[in-house]
């Protein structure tokens, strides 16, 4: 087996959690890698066509600023990202349009500028503990087996596959019987007349239940995010051409005029940690995007003469693993804003479950501009000394990560895991005790927004 050098920090997993812990351990000077199975970072929003990424703010407050913001800025500085736009579906404050490759581009360099390292095309395949600490992870590439060591590992992985294999507890889905949400493969077309589907959105506003009759929100943006299309949808399935259970369209532009992603397919049943499963649903997703193309193009004006760019490249899953933490995330501790003493982050994005039995999705808000507090107990076990949890798979009831699951409360997940390694690895510390005043203090140093 290949010995790779030892590292201060190590993440494992390169989406915007991962990519924004890599960059705050590395600008507080630790010996960083980051690990990815793909050849790039930004996980869903660059491998499985996610975005726009939605909401940085709550209310008029911008309440995710720090590294995930900075990411922002330096699209917005090249034109490959608006900024944050109004929401034109009417569901949430803002959202934020980017071009994919460019963020590919932008968060490798934040990681190199910031002087951490990044070792691609590579997954774990083991991970070896003794007495409460993860000794090294084993990780498989096309230079075989290699053998990373560390002081302190991030699970960036969605999936929580680094924890588990450390011997973590977790659950998986709703209480009741294990649910997940279903999973959705993306499907990226260009070449869309957007002025002529506002066209119909305006002389249809009964197809949009969303906006009450009162179309003129979609001009409030510079791109157009959208969800209805209702009876054209309801038409095709009755004559069955369409197999997706979902009710309706939903679809965003991104930074690029006339580009748009499609978040309408629906998977059911499967699990996003059983290669097996997961392999079925990319056939099913490909199955569904098949038809929507052809959907799109017949029914919707505007769509006549799109053109499929992209689907996923993989099939998204919005939820698998919570690792069990020393404290697990209530829709309470949302709904009633509760602040921790150890708060990290905090989040405006309301409750957003896509029904795993089918059609419907369940949404649960805020009052207006209210937001949200994660606290750092969430993303530390309470056996394994030299782990921290972040992104998605942080412990969490059901309906609380459908809240804090989207991508700027990730990066802001992220940002914090990455100090808080940082200090334990500096102070030689297990992650339990870390200084959480001090994990604040650098975290607003580093321009992060903390209401503590
Ligand atoms: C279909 C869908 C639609 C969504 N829509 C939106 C939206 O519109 N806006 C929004 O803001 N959010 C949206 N979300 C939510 C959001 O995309 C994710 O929850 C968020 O990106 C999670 O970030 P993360 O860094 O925790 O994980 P991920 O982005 O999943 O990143 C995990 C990374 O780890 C790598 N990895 C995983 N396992 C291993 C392994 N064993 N070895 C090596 N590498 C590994 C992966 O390749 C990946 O790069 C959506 C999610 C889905 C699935």
């Amino acid at each position: 087996m290949n010995r790779i050098q030892k590292y201060d920090v190590v993440v494992m997993g390169g989406g915007i959690s991962g990519a924004m812990a890599a960059v705050a351990a590395s600008s507080l000077g630790a010996k960083t890698l980051i690990v990815e199975s793909h050849g790039f970072l930004g996980g869903t929003l660059t491998a499985n066509g996610v975005g726009p990424m939605m909401t940085f703010h709550a209310g008029e407050k911008l309440a995710i600023q720090g590294f995930t913001n900075q990411l922002i800025e330096r699209l917005k500085k090249l034109g490959k990202s608006p900024g944050h736009i109004f929401d034109t579906v009417g569901f949430t404050y803002s959202v934020t349009p980017f071009d994919a490759e460019a963020m590919k581009h932008e968060l490798e360099l934040m990681v190199t500028e910031s002087g951490g390292e990044i070792l691609y095309h590579t997954m774990l395949a083991g991970v070896k503990t003794d007495s409460g600490r993860i000794i090294s992870i084993t990780v498989c590439n096309k230079s075989g087996l290699s053998e990373i060591e560390g002081s302190v590992f991030i699970d960036g992985t969605g999936d929580g596959d680094l924890s588990v294999g450390a011997g973590a507890e977790f659950t998986k889905g709703r209480d009741t019987d294990g649910a997940m949400q279903p999973m959705t493969l993306k499907m990226k077309m260009y070449n869309v007349d957007i002025p002529k589907v506002k066209e119909y959105i305006h002389n249809h506003p009964e197809d949009f239940p969303l906006y009450n009759g009162d179309t003129s929100i979609i001009e409030k943006a510079p791109r157009l995010s959208v969800g209805g299309f209702d009876s054209l949808f309801k038409e095709a399935k009755a004559k069955g051409e369409i197999s997706i259970p979902r009710e309706n369209i939903l679809f965003f532009e991104t930074n690029n005029p006339g580009e748009v992603i499609l978040n309408t397919t629906r998977i059911l049943g499967h699990d996003g940690t059983d290669a097996m499963s997961l392999s079925r649903a990319e056939m099913e997703g490909r199955k569904q995007c098949r038809e929507l193309e052809q959907f799109v193009r017949k029914y919707i004006p505007g769509f006549e003469n799109a053109v499929v760019e992209s689907t996923g490249p993989n099939i998204g899953v919005r939820g698998s693993r919570q690792i069990k933490g020393v404290y697990t995330l209530t829709v309470e501790d949302l709904m009633e804003q509760r602040l921790f003493e150890d708060t990290i982050a905090h989040s405006g994005y309301p409750v957003d479950i896509h029904s795993p039995d089918g059609e419907g999705t369940k949404h649960q808000k805020l009052e207006w501009g209210g937001m949200y507090s994660i606290p750092y107990a969430c993303m530390i076990t309470e056996s394994i000394k030299n782990l921290i949890v972040i992104g998605r798979c942080i412990s969490a009831t059901f309906e609380a990560q459908s809240a804090m699951r989207t991508t700027p409360t990730t990066g802001a997940i992220g940002h914090a895991g990455g100090v808080a390694a940082a200090l334990a690895a500096e102070g030689g510390v297990d992650v339990q005790k870390v200084n959480i005043k001090e994990v604040q203090q650098k975290l607003k140093e580093q321009g992060a927004y903390l209401e503590v």
